[in-house]
């Protein structure tokens, strides 16, 4: 297993190719990226909001789908302030919040003064499928990922709004299975590397009935074709960087981790709304061999705010941390057990990234 020369991504990540230089497709795309007429860019996204305000009438010109992080403040400020849109912001329901993620939430409704919908999914049939979804597949937060995608859009359907603008496309900047271009259309939004062609119906069990999943099924495209509902990503319109966002919302009153960051995390402002993620993503520790340092350096590499250096002794000393924080709080909501925890963490160790040496597991390849 390599590491991209030049950031400090492994290539045992799904879809990541390293070219001849060595360098990863993440990286490459971060030298596009500066090429970019992003002026021009700006203008064509002008253009989809001046047909939005054609379309919407009396009604929303847009939905931004929202969470109380950094990015979702920022893509409402770019669409309702500096567009000049009506927007109409659409959040799935954390059903375990932190602290700062319904501080930040409520701030920023009150920063930009929009409305908001709020979409709390039935807890019951959620928590069945977050959990098949933990035991099947390792990861649990796929049941959130669909219900996020689906909902807005359904949500789009049913208020007939022109337009919905997602952050960025992850497979574009991170390097990932669904493309190397950079496109405005999101509509395929559904089919994404947390989506993995999956569709809720995949899960349903005498356990999990269909009519609990309405949220979860995303609408067909040939009726959103129909109703000509645009989805775009922001990021081809705009340079994406998580770190100028948290700048400029934290001015408007973003409140970051008050205790610090979170176990193996290098930033204290990064996906710290809610508690049930962490362990879904420490799984990639265990399946790719890397978590989420090794995402929060990258991001600095590409945008020239960190070194390849410091990010590998970042990364090297975080990634071993465990995510203990919300642990607990994790077990609790699936009511699972820790020994049942721990059996599904050593059914999905990947053996091509990890070996035993006297009793412990190490990475058989580490960063250097
Ligand atoms: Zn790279």
């Amino acid at each position: 297993m390599k590491y991209c020369k030049t950031c400090v991504m492994p290539e045992s990540k799904p879809g990541i190719v390293l070219d001849e230089l060595g360098r990863c497709n993440a990286c490459v795309t971060s030298i596009e990226k500066k090429k970019v007429d992003w002026e021009n860019r700006w203008n064509e996204l002008k253009l989809f909001s001046e047909n939005a305000k054609r379309l919407s009438g009396q009604k929303y010109d847009c939905i931004v789908p929202v969470s109380g992080g950094k990015d979702s403040w920022f893509q409402t400020l770019i669409m309702a302030k500096e567009l000049g849109l009506k927007v109409l912001c659409v959040s799935l329901g954390a059903h375990m919040p932190t602290e700062e993620g319904i501080f930040n939430l409520n701030k920023m409704i009150d920063d930009l003064d929009i409305d908001i919908i709020k979409i709390m999914l039935k807890p019951s049939s959620y928590r069945k499928i977050r959990k098949k979804c933990f035991l099947k597949q390792g990861e649990p937060n796929w049941a959130e990922h669909c219900a996020m995608f689906s909902c807005v859009l359904n949500v789009a359907l049913l208020y007939e709004v022109p337009l919905i603008a997602w952050g960025e496309d992850i497979a574009y900047e991170f390097g990932g299975l669904q493309t190397n271009k950079s496109t405005p259309s999101a509509i395929t939004i559904n089919k994404n590397d947390l989506i993995k062609s999956k569709s809720i119906q995949d899960w349903l069990d005498n356990d999990i009935s269909p009519r609990d999943t309405f949220f979860y099924t995303y609408p067909d495209y040939e009726k959103l074709e129909k109703a000509n509902i645009k989805s775009i990503y922001l990021g081809h319109f705009i340079p994406w960087y998580g770190r100028r966002h948290y700048d400029i919302v934290k001015k408007r009153g973003f409140l970051e981790r008050k205790k610090g960051p979170l176990s193996g995390n290098h930033l204290d402002y990064d996906n710290i709304d809610e508690k049930l993620c962490e362990i879904n993503i420490w799984f990639k520790y265990i399946k790719f061999g890397f978590w989420r340092s090794t995402d929060q350096c990258c991001y600095d590499i590409w945008n020239d705010h960190l070194t390849r250096e410091k990010a590998v002794e970042i990364v090297n000393n975080l990634s071993k941390q465990f995510p203990e924080e919300y642990f607990k709080d994790f077990l609790n909501f699936h009511m699972i057990t820790e020994e049942q925890f721990w059996e599904t963490v050593e059914k999905f160790r990947n053996q091509d990234v990890w070996e035993e040496v006297k009793g412990e597991w190490v990475l058989k390849f580490p960063l250097t």
